[in-house]
């Protein structure tokens, strides 16, 4: 699950997280109003009685009035959009993400099946070999300008409490995808 972006932002290699919005109400300070369904007049039944067969409500019995809106009770509406601690769980923002170095290299095996069905790294795309009608700059710009993601995945909590970028994100090729990666390993990896 992706948390929303945060107003982090980048120290050199280090990641500064800030605040984030309430998650209550993202932000505004107010929620909407819970009101028994009108249809079923709360009961959640259909027209002909059947339990949960309100078709409004689909059997919930209350909907939410989008105009009717009480003071948030998560934040109370105070300080809404800075109202929580931002974590490496949530969204990395767009101009960090896209200030990261981008590598590509390429590995002649195929995504094992488990990377292509529950990812692994930031994320894993099977495209059964069409990234090799692009070239490395082109594939850059598609994983830059695609979405960006949970810190947690470019970015480790250090001993000492602060947040360390990695040095690139990798894009490896395999022979039906690619894989991204936030790679650590500058040493090893520079030549
Ligand atoms: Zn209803
Ligand atoms: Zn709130």
């Amino acid at each position: 699950m992706e948390g929303q972006a945060t107003a982090a932002r980048r120290e050199g290699d280090k990641l500064v997280l800030g605040r984030v919005a309430c998650k209550h109400c993202w932000g505004q300070g107010t929620v909407a109003t819970r009101e028994p369904c009108p249809a079923c007049r709360g009961t959640g039944r259909g027209r002909r009685g059947g339990r949960g067969g309100c078709k409004e409500c689909q059997g919930g019995k209350y909907r939410w009035n989008q105009d009717k809106r009480t003071v948030c009770p998560g934040c109370q509406g105070v300080d809404s959009a800075i109202a929580e601690e931002a974590t490496v769980y949530d969204g990395l923002p767009r101009a960090v993400w896209e200030s990261l170095a981008f590598r590509v290299t390429s590995r002649q095996r195929a995504l094992h099946w488990v990377e292509g069905c529950l990812g692994g790294g930031i994320h894993t795309v099977l495209d059964y070999g069409q990234h090799r009608s692009l070239s490395d700059e082109e594939l850059i710009a598609e994983v830059r300008d695609g979405g960006c993601p949970q810190i947690c995945k470019v970015a480790r909590e250090e001993p000492d409490g602060t947040v360390r970028l990695c040095d690139y994100v990798l894009i490896t090729r395999m022979v039906d995808g690619y894989r991204v990666d936030g790679a650590w390993d500058a040493n090893e990896e520079r030549a």
